[in-house]
Protein backbone atom coordinates (compact mmCIF):
# COMPACT_ATOMS: atom_id res chain seq x y z
CA UNK A 1 0.00 0.00 0.00
CA UNK A 2 1.44 3.27 -0.86
CA UNK A 3 1.48 5.91 2.04
CA UNK A 4 1.87 9.41 2.34
CA UNK A 5 4.19 11.92 4.02
CA UNK A 6 2.68 11.94 7.29
CA UNK A 7 4.17 15.04 7.86
CA UNK A 8 2.44 17.49 5.65
CA UNK A 9 -0.75 16.32 7.54
CA UNK A 10 0.09 18.50 10.41
CA UNK A 11 0.31 21.46 8.29
CA UNK A 12 -3.08 23.91 7.82
CA UNK A 13 -4.89 22.31 4.60
CA UNK A 14 -4.04 25.40 2.85
CA UNK A 15 -1.75 28.27 2.27
CA UNK A 16 -2.17 31.54 3.75
CA UNK A 17 -2.77 33.38 0.40
CA UNK A 18 -4.98 30.94 -0.82
CA UNK A 19 -7.21 31.36 1.82
CA UNK A 20 -7.03 35.19 1.50
CA UNK A 21 -8.12 34.20 -2.71
CA UNK A 22 -10.95 32.71 -1.50
CA UNK A 23 -12.74 34.93 0.51
CA UNK A 24 -12.24 37.66 -2.41
CA UNK A 25 -13.25 35.39 -4.73
CA UNK A 26 -16.43 35.22 -2.18
CA UNK A 27 -16.80 38.83 -1.73
CA UNK A 28 -16.33 39.42 -5.38
CA UNK A 29 -18.93 37.09 -6.49
CA UNK A 30 -21.56 38.58 -3.92
CA UNK A 31 -21.15 41.98 -4.93
CA UNK A 32 -19.69 42.23 -8.39
CA UNK A 33 -19.95 45.75 -8.76
CA UNK A 34 -17.56 46.39 -6.27
CA UNK A 35 -14.43 46.80 -7.07
CA UNK A 36 -11.40 45.04 -5.11
CA UNK A 37 -8.32 47.03 -4.82
CA UNK A 38 -5.59 44.35 -3.82
CA UNK A 39 -2.82 45.17 -1.18
CA UNK A 40 -1.99 41.56 0.32
CA UNK A 41 0.21 39.01 -1.26
CA UNK A 42 3.51 40.23 -1.77
CA UNK A 43 3.46 40.73 -5.38
CA UNK A 44 4.91 43.77 -7.93
CA UNK A 45 2.86 45.42 -10.07
CA UNK A 46 5.79 47.71 -12.52
CA UNK A 47 7.32 46.58 -15.54
CA UNK A 48 10.51 45.32 -15.50
CA UNK A 49 13.59 47.92 -16.15
CA UNK A 50 14.40 48.30 -19.53
CA UNK A 51 17.82 46.90 -19.12
CA UNK A 52 16.31 43.74 -18.36
CA UNK A 53 13.71 43.93 -21.69
CA UNK A 54 17.07 44.88 -23.75
CA UNK A 55 18.83 41.87 -22.16
CA UNK A 56 16.08 39.41 -23.06
CA UNK A 57 15.80 40.36 -26.42
CA UNK A 58 19.48 40.33 -26.95
CA UNK A 59 19.15 36.74 -25.49
CA UNK A 60 16.65 35.76 -27.07
CA UNK A 61 18.40 36.51 -30.45
CA UNK A 62 21.46 34.26 -29.81
CA UNK A 63 19.50 31.17 -28.87
CA UNK A 64 18.54 31.72 -32.48
CA UNK A 65 21.87 31.06 -34.24
CA UNK A 66 24.38 27.76 -33.83
CA UNK A 67 26.96 29.74 -32.84
CA UNK A 68 25.51 31.25 -30.01
CA UNK A 69 23.45 29.03 -29.01
CA UNK A 70 23.29 27.71 -25.01
CA UNK A 71 21.83 24.09 -23.35
CA UNK A 72 22.67 23.09 -20.33
CA UNK A 73 24.39 26.31 -18.21
CA UNK A 74 26.70 26.02 -15.65
CA UNK A 75 25.45 24.25 -12.66
CA UNK A 76 25.90 27.40 -10.39
CA UNK A 77 24.84 29.70 -12.56
CA UNK A 78 26.63 31.79 -15.75
CA UNK A 79 29.93 33.25 -14.44
CA UNK A 80 28.97 36.97 -15.61
CA UNK A 81 25.77 36.64 -13.27
CA UNK A 82 27.60 35.53 -10.32
CA UNK A 83 30.57 38.21 -11.34
CA UNK A 84 28.38 40.74 -11.28
CA UNK A 85 26.56 39.89 -8.49
CA UNK A 86 30.13 39.53 -6.32
CA UNK A 87 30.88 42.80 -7.40
CA UNK A 88 27.89 44.88 -7.29
CA UNK A 89 26.06 43.46 -4.15
CA UNK A 90 29.26 42.23 -2.06
CA UNK A 91 32.38 43.80 -2.89
CA UNK A 92 31.30 47.73 -3.54
CA UNK A 93 29.88 47.19 0.21
CA UNK A 94 33.28 45.92 1.46
CA UNK A 95 31.23 42.08 1.47
CA UNK A 96 33.99 39.00 1.31
CA UNK A 97 31.64 37.42 -1.17
CA UNK A 98 33.51 35.37 -4.06
CA UNK A 99 31.60 34.66 -7.29
CA UNK A 100 32.15 30.83 -7.10
CA UNK A 101 30.24 30.99 -3.35
CA UNK A 102 26.72 32.41 -5.30
CA UNK A 103 24.23 29.64 -6.50
CA UNK A 104 21.85 31.41 -9.07
CA UNK A 105 18.63 29.83 -8.54
CA UNK A 106 14.78 30.49 -9.75
CA UNK A 107 13.57 32.17 -6.47
CA UNK A 108 14.30 32.29 -2.94
CA UNK A 109 11.08 30.42 -1.83
CA UNK A 110 12.60 27.34 -3.39
CA UNK A 111 16.28 28.24 -1.71
CA UNK A 112 14.60 28.81 1.71
CA UNK A 113 12.72 25.76 1.46
CA UNK A 114 14.86 23.20 -0.19
CA UNK A 115 18.09 24.07 2.39
CA UNK A 116 17.43 22.26 5.41
CA UNK A 117 17.25 19.23 3.54
CA UNK A 118 21.67 19.14 3.79
CA UNK A 119 20.89 19.33 7.43
CA UNK A 120 20.50 16.46 10.25
CA UNK A 121 16.75 15.69 10.43
CA UNK A 122 16.95 16.34 14.33
CA UNK A 123 18.29 19.61 14.08
CA UNK A 124 17.07 21.70 16.68
CA UNK A 125 15.54 25.20 15.08
CA UNK A 126 14.94 28.79 15.50
CA UNK A 127 12.47 30.68 13.75
CA UNK A 128 10.71 34.36 13.84
CA UNK A 129 7.20 34.58 14.56
CA UNK A 130 5.66 36.15 12.49
CA UNK A 131 7.30 34.79 9.53
CA UNK A 132 7.12 34.10 5.86
CA UNK A 133 5.54 30.80 6.18
CA UNK A 134 7.85 28.82 4.16
CA UNK A 135 10.36 28.64 7.18
CA UNK A 136 8.25 26.61 9.04
CA UNK A 137 5.99 24.53 6.72
CA UNK A 138 9.27 22.90 5.10
CA UNK A 139 10.75 22.24 8.39
CA UNK A 140 7.44 20.77 8.73
CA UNK A 141 7.19 18.70 5.66
CA UNK A 142 10.67 17.24 6.68
CA UNK A 143 9.42 15.76 9.89
CA UNK A 144 11.66 18.44 12.10
CA UNK A 145 8.65 19.33 14.26
CA UNK A 146 5.86 17.55 16.30
CA UNK A 147 2.24 18.63 15.72
CA UNK A 148 1.08 22.34 16.15
CA UNK A 149 -0.87 23.27 19.01
CA UNK A 150 -2.75 26.73 19.18
CA UNK A 151 -0.81 27.66 16.24
CA UNK A 152 3.16 26.59 17.31
CA UNK A 153 5.03 23.33 16.31
CA UNK A 154 6.60 21.09 18.62
CA UNK A 155 10.16 21.43 18.43
CA UNK A 156 10.55 25.10 16.95
CA UNK A 157 12.16 27.87 19.50
CA UNK A 158 9.83 30.27 18.11
CA UNK A 159 11.76 34.01 18.02
CA UNK A 160 8.67 36.55 19.13
CA UNK A 161 8.97 39.42 16.81
CA UNK A 162 6.54 41.96 19.33
CA UNK A 163 6.00 45.48 19.67
CA UNK A 164 8.16 44.75 23.57
CA UNK A 165 10.89 44.10 21.34
CA UNK A 166 10.27 46.46 18.02
CA UNK A 167 9.33 43.17 16.06
CA UNK A 168 12.84 42.87 16.24
CA UNK A 169 14.23 39.22 18.20
CA UNK A 170 17.35 38.99 20.38
CA UNK A 171 19.39 35.64 20.92
CA UNK A 172 17.79 33.44 23.02
CA UNK A 173 19.59 33.69 27.04
CA UNK A 174 18.69 30.28 27.66
CA UNK A 175 17.89 26.84 25.51
CA UNK A 176 14.18 26.56 25.14
CA UNK A 177 13.67 23.78 23.03
CA UNK A 178 14.80 20.25 22.63
CA UNK A 179 17.35 20.76 25.50
CA UNK A 180 20.07 22.47 23.30
CA UNK A 181 20.80 25.88 22.02
CA UNK A 182 19.30 26.11 18.10
CA UNK A 183 21.01 24.89 15.21
CA UNK A 184 19.86 26.46 12.53
CA UNK A 185 18.27 30.09 12.92
CA UNK A 186 15.73 31.91 10.13
CA UNK A 187 16.40 36.02 10.02
CA UNK A 188 15.10 38.00 8.02
CA UNK A 189 15.59 41.53 7.12
CA UNK A 190 14.07 43.93 5.72
CA UNK A 191 11.32 41.56 7.49
CA UNK A 192 8.31 39.83 5.89
CA UNK A 193 5.63 40.14 7.06
CA UNK A 194 6.67 43.45 9.57
CA UNK A 195 8.91 45.35 7.65
CA UNK A 196 11.15 45.91 10.80
CA UNK A 197 14.91 46.09 9.89
CA UNK A 198 17.84 44.84 12.37
CA UNK A 199 20.83 47.63 13.31
CA UNK A 200 24.44 46.29 12.58
CA UNK A 201 24.60 45.70 16.47
CA UNK A 202 21.48 43.40 16.80
CA UNK A 203 22.86 41.26 13.64
CA UNK A 204 26.24 41.43 15.28
CA UNK A 205 24.65 39.68 17.92
CA UNK A 206 23.02 36.98 15.99
CA UNK A 207 26.44 36.12 14.50
CA UNK A 208 28.21 36.21 17.64
CA UNK A 209 25.90 34.09 19.02
CA UNK A 210 25.72 31.48 16.35
CA UNK A 211 29.77 31.59 16.53
CA UNK A 212 29.53 30.60 20.26
CA UNK A 213 27.24 27.86 19.93
CA UNK A 214 28.41 26.79 16.13
CA UNK A 215 24.72 27.65 14.95
CA UNK A 216 24.20 29.01 11.02
CA UNK A 217 22.21 31.41 10.42
CA UNK A 218 19.84 31.54 7.53
CA UNK A 219 19.64 35.02 6.04
CA UNK A 220 16.69 35.95 4.13
CA UNK A 221 17.25 39.23 2.26
CA UNK A 222 14.95 39.34 -0.26
CA UNK A 223 14.05 42.78 0.55
CA UNK A 224 17.50 44.41 1.19
CA UNK A 225 17.63 46.78 -2.08
CA UNK A 226 14.48 48.91 -0.24
CA UNK A 227 17.08 49.77 2.72
CA UNK A 228 17.06 53.47 2.28
CA UNK A 229 18.61 54.74 6.51
CA UNK A 230 22.38 55.22 6.62
CA UNK A 231 23.86 52.26 8.55
CA UNK A 232 21.34 49.64 8.09
CA UNK A 233 23.11 46.54 6.60
CA UNK A 234 21.97 45.19 3.66
CA UNK A 235 24.18 42.09 3.82
CA UNK A 236 25.05 39.51 6.96
CA UNK A 237 28.60 39.71 5.56
CA UNK A 238 28.44 43.18 6.67
CA UNK A 239 29.43 41.88 10.17
CA UNK A 240 33.14 40.35 10.53
CA UNK A 241 32.81 36.79 11.13
CA UNK A 242 29.53 36.18 9.73
CA UNK A 243 30.91 34.01 6.56
CA UNK A 244 31.88 31.60 9.55
CA UNK A 245 28.28 30.88 10.22
CA UNK A 246 25.85 32.55 7.93
CA UNK A 247 24.16 31.66 4.32
CA UNK A 248 22.19 34.52 2.74
CA UNK A 249 19.50 34.37 0.75
CA UNK A 250 18.74 36.97 -2.07
CA UNK A 251 16.27 37.50 -5.02
CA UNK A 252 15.93 39.50 -7.65
CA UNK A 253 11.59 39.22 -7.31
CA UNK A 254 11.27 42.46 -5.63
CA UNK A 255 14.25 44.12 -6.39
CA UNK A 256 13.73 43.93 -10.23
CA UNK A 257 10.52 42.92 -10.36
CA UNK A 258 11.13 39.39 -11.81
CA UNK A 259 8.17 37.86 -9.42
CA UNK A 260 7.22 35.65 -12.63
CA UNK A 261 10.50 36.17 -14.51
CA UNK A 262 12.30 33.96 -11.53
CA UNK A 263 15.66 34.46 -10.86
CA UNK A 264 17.40 34.55 -7.16
CA UNK A 265 20.31 33.33 -5.86
CA UNK A 266 21.49 31.88 -2.14
CA UNK A 267 25.84 32.91 -1.47
CA UNK A 268 27.22 30.18 0.85
CA UNK A 269 30.91 30.80 2.07
CA UNK A 270 32.91 28.13 1.44
CA UNK A 271 34.46 29.08 5.02
CA UNK A 272 30.75 27.67 6.13
CA UNK A 273 31.25 24.11 7.58
CA UNK A 274 28.52 21.55 9.79
CA UNK A 275 29.78 18.12 10.87
CA UNK A 276 28.56 14.66 10.97
CA UNK A 277 27.21 12.59 13.20
CA UNK A 278 31.27 11.44 14.27
CA UNK A 279 32.22 15.49 14.35
CA UNK A 280 34.33 15.88 11.14
CA UNK A 281 33.30 19.00 9.25
CA UNK A 282 31.81 19.31 6.01
CA UNK A 283 31.85 22.13 3.54
CA UNK A 284 27.96 23.06 3.53
CA UNK A 285 29.20 25.04 0.11
CA UNK A 286 29.74 21.24 -1.32
CA UNK A 287 26.76 19.49 0.04
CA UNK A 288 24.80 22.48 -1.85
CA UNK A 289 26.50 22.02 -4.82
CA UNK A 290 25.87 18.41 -4.61
CA UNK A 291 21.92 18.86 -4.02
CA UNK A 292 21.64 21.33 -6.56
CA UNK A 293 23.71 19.56 -9.53
CA UNK A 294 21.21 16.57 -8.93
CA UNK A 295 17.71 18.00 -8.16
CA UNK A 296 17.99 21.36 -9.89
CA UNK A 297 18.46 22.69 -13.62
CA UNK A 298 19.49 25.92 -13.64
CA UNK A 299 17.87 29.48 -14.68
CA UNK A 300 17.15 29.91 -18.31
CA UNK A 301 19.77 32.14 -20.55
CA UNK A 302 17.91 35.12 -21.64
CA UNK A 303 16.69 35.40 -17.74
CA UNK A 304 20.35 34.99 -16.15
CA UNK A 305 21.19 37.59 -18.54
CA UNK A 306 18.35 39.94 -17.61
CA UNK A 307 19.16 39.21 -14.09
CA UNK A 308 22.95 40.37 -14.72
CA UNK A 309 21.44 44.11 -16.61
CA UNK A 310 20.43 45.51 -13.39
CA UNK A 311 24.44 45.47 -12.27
CA UNK A 312 25.18 48.42 -15.16
CA UNK A 313 25.33 51.67 -14.27
CA UNK A 314 21.34 52.42 -16.25
CA UNK A 315 20.17 49.12 -14.11
CA UNK A 316 21.34 50.32 -11.17
CA UNK A 317 19.54 53.90 -11.64
CA UNK A 318 16.12 52.02 -12.93
CA UNK A 319 15.94 49.35 -9.98
CA UNK A 320 16.25 52.28 -7.44
CA UNK A 321 14.14 54.28 -8.88
CA UNK A 322 11.99 50.94 -9.25
CA UNK A 323 12.14 50.44 -5.16
CA UNK A 324 11.65 54.32 -4.85
CA UNK A 325 8.33 53.87 -6.10
CA UNK A 326 7.05 51.06 -3.93
CA UNK A 327 8.68 53.22 -1.09
CA UNK A 328 7.08 55.99 -2.10
CA UNK A 329 3.57 54.41 -1.99
CA UNK A 330 4.91 52.85 1.77
CA UNK A 331 5.34 56.21 3.20
CA UNK A 332 2.00 57.09 1.91
CA UNK A 333 0.19 53.95 3.47
CA UNK A 334 2.38 53.99 6.97
CA UNK A 335 1.17 57.92 7.26
CA UNK A 336 -2.44 57.53 6.42
CA UNK A 337 -2.35 54.24 8.74
CA UNK A 338 -0.66 56.18 11.25
CA UNK A 339 -3.47 59.45 10.94
CA UNK A 340 -6.01 56.91 11.69
CA UNK A 341 -4.76 56.44 15.21
CA UNK A 342 -2.98 52.88 14.68
CA UNK A 343 1.01 51.89 15.76
CA UNK A 344 2.88 51.17 12.40
CA UNK A 345 6.41 49.44 12.13
CA UNK A 346 7.86 49.28 8.02
CA UNK A 347 7.32 51.04 5.00
CA UNK A 348 10.46 52.98 5.54
CA UNK A 349 13.16 50.45 4.56
CA UNK A 350 10.59 48.31 3.26
CA UNK A 351 7.93 47.98 0.76
CA UNK A 352 5.51 46.36 3.74
CA UNK A 353 3.86 48.45 6.77
CA UNK A 354 3.04 46.21 10.08
CA UNK A 355 -0.34 47.34 11.47
CA UNK A 356 -0.85 47.17 14.68
CA UNK A 357 -4.70 46.92 14.87
CA UNK A 358 -5.26 45.56 18.07
CA UNK A 359 -8.23 43.24 17.49
CA UNK A 360 -8.50 39.62 15.78
CA UNK A 361 -6.52 39.95 12.62
CA UNK A 362 -9.47 38.47 10.44
CA UNK A 363 -11.77 40.60 11.72
CA UNK A 364 -10.30 43.36 10.36
CA UNK A 365 -9.49 41.75 7.14
CA UNK A 366 -13.56 41.37 6.64
CA UNK A 367 -14.13 44.48 7.82
CA UNK A 368 -11.25 46.36 5.63
CA UNK A 369 -13.21 44.07 2.32
CA UNK A 370 -16.28 44.65 3.16
CA UNK A 371 -16.51 48.62 4.10
CA UNK A 372 -13.33 49.73 1.72
CA UNK A 373 -13.06 46.58 -0.83
CA UNK A 374 -9.49 46.74 0.54
CA UNK A 375 -7.47 43.38 0.54
CA UNK A 376 -4.54 43.00 3.41
CA UNK A 377 -2.88 39.90 4.51
CA UNK A 378 -4.09 39.41 8.48
CA UNK A 379 -1.04 39.21 10.65
CA UNK A 380 -2.57 35.59 12.38
CA UNK A 381 -1.63 33.78 8.94
CA UNK A 382 2.18 34.63 9.67
CA UNK A 383 2.31 32.97 12.89
CA UNK A 384 0.85 33.54 16.23
CA UNK A 385 2.41 36.72 17.32
CA UNK A 386 1.26 38.20 14.26
CA UNK A 387 -2.52 38.00 15.85
CA UNK A 388 -4.09 41.67 16.08
CA UNK A 389 -1.83 42.80 13.38
CA UNK A 390 -2.29 43.26 9.84
CA UNK A 391 0.24 43.53 6.84
CA UNK A 392 -0.17 46.30 3.35
CA UNK A 393 1.59 46.14 1.17
CA UNK A 394 3.33 48.96 -0.94
CA UNK A 395 3.22 46.53 -4.85
CA UNK A 396 0.59 48.62 -6.48
CA UNK A 397 -0.19 51.46 -8.52
CA UNK A 398 0.31 55.17 -6.99
CA UNK A 399 -3.19 55.37 -8.08
CA UNK A 400 -4.64 52.43 -6.62
CA UNK A 401 -2.76 53.18 -3.46
CA UNK A 402 -3.91 56.21 -3.55
CA UNK A 403 -7.62 55.13 -3.60
CA UNK A 404 -7.46 52.19 -1.04
CA UNK A 405 -6.33 54.85 1.20
CA UNK A 406 -9.59 57.50 0.73
CA UNK A 407 -11.68 54.44 1.51
CA UNK A 408 -9.80 52.96 4.19
CA UNK A 409 -10.24 56.18 5.91
CA UNK A 410 -13.76 56.81 4.74
CA UNK A 411 -14.62 53.35 5.89
CA UNK A 412 -12.98 53.39 9.02
N1 LIG B 1 11.73 35.52 1.14
C1 LIG B 1 10.81 36.38 1.56
C2 LIG B 1 10.93 36.95 2.93
C3 LIG B 1 9.72 36.71 0.75
O1 LIG B 1 8.80 37.55 1.20
C4 LIG B 1 9.63 36.15 -0.53
C5 LIG B 1 8.52 36.44 -1.43
O2 LIG B 1 7.53 37.05 -1.14
C6 LIG B 1 10.61 35.26 -0.92
C7 LIG B 1 11.64 34.96 -0.06
C8 LIG B 1 10.50 34.55 -2.22
O3 LIG B 1 11.09 35.19 -3.25
P1 LIG B 1 11.13 34.51 -4.66
O4 LIG B 1 10.14 35.23 -5.51
O5 LIG B 1 12.55 34.73 -5.11
O6 LIG B 1 10.83 33.06 -4.55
Amino acid sequence: MIRINEHYTKLKASYLFSDIARRVAAYQQANPGKPVIRLGIGDVTEPLPPVSIEALHAATGELASRATFKGYGPEQGYAFLREAIAAGDYAARGCPVEADEIFISDGSKCDCGNIQEIFAADTRLAIPDPVYPVYVDTNVMAGRTGPNHDGRYEGITYLECTPANDYVPAPPVAPICGGGAPELIWLCFPNNPTGAVATREQLASWVAYARATSAIILYDSAYEAFVRTPGIPRSIYEIPGARDVAIEFRSFSKTAGFTGTRCAYVVIPKTLTARDSAGAAHSVHALWLRRQSTKFNGVSYPVQRAAAAIYTDAGKQQTRALCDFYLGNAALIRAAMTKLGFACTGGVDSPYIWINVKRDSWEFFDQLLNRAQVVCTPGAGFGKCGEGHVRISAFNSRENVEQALQRIAAAL
